[in-house]
């Protein structure tokens, strides 16, 4: 199975309407998906301010039910927070009118907490081009780098390395899940330290 690290061209290119970067700023913008998590958005929050980094967190509305207080302290402690639908459907496999259903099931879990978000990141980056045309009202934001940090066949150290090759405007994606919690744990520090190093800001997107 090949991993593409960076998004390939072809693909920005095939939907050029969806945000895979922001080519004119000078910050690098992490996400994290899947979350809110108890135990790993904490530990990303406190890597975060260690430097002062702002970041975006894409979260799951049955996970924001669970955890209402971990994604207002999100927001307290200044990032952004964006819909990553209910219950992480791929738009692919799903009918046009569920998937719109289950995106707004998680605007209302974010609103019953006072968080208002426009931002909306597809699970597995896969939505159908009349999924997107129906989708007016958000920003839909994809990425230009993946870390794998989830996969357990890919090390650490490789992620690592290949997410060192992204420049200011390129959006990265982690994710605050368990399963990602132990390859995370020692690629973000790195990545922060080395962006921080090269004279990056780490912007969330709003
Ligand atoms: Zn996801």
């Amino acid at each position: 199975m090949i991993r593409f690290f960076k998004t390939p061209w072809i693909v920005r290119k095939w939907y050029p309407s969806l945000t895979w970067s922001f080519p004119d700023r000078q910050s690098i913008f992490l996400t994290f998906d899947d979350g809110p998590n108890p135990e790993v958005t904490e530990w990303v929050l406190d890597e975060l301010d260690k430097l002062g980094a702002k970041a975006t967190f894409f979260c799951e509305g049955n996970r924001i039910e669970r955890s209402p207080q971990i994604a207002q302290v999100v927001v307290r402690r200044g990032h952004a927070i964006g819909n990553h639908g209910f219950h992480h459907l791929s738009g692919w496999r799903t009918k046009d009118s569920q998937y719109l259903q289950d995106i707004k099931a998680c605007d209302e879990a974010l609103n019953e907490i006072g968080i208002k978000s426009d931002l909306f990141r597809p699970p597995y980056g896969r939505i159908k081009k009349r999924q997107i045309h129906k989708l007016k009202s958000k920003r839909i934001i994809m990425w230009s780098y993946v870390s794998w940090d989830f996969d357990s066949e890919v090390s650490p150290e490789e992620s690592i390395i290949r997410l060192k090759k992204a420049q200011s405007g390129d959006i990265i994606v982690f994710h605050d899940s368990p399963k990602a919690f132990k390859n995370l744990q020692v690629i973000l520090p790195e990545i922060l330290s080395h962006f921080h190093t090269k004279g990056l800001k780490f912007e969330a997107i709003k």
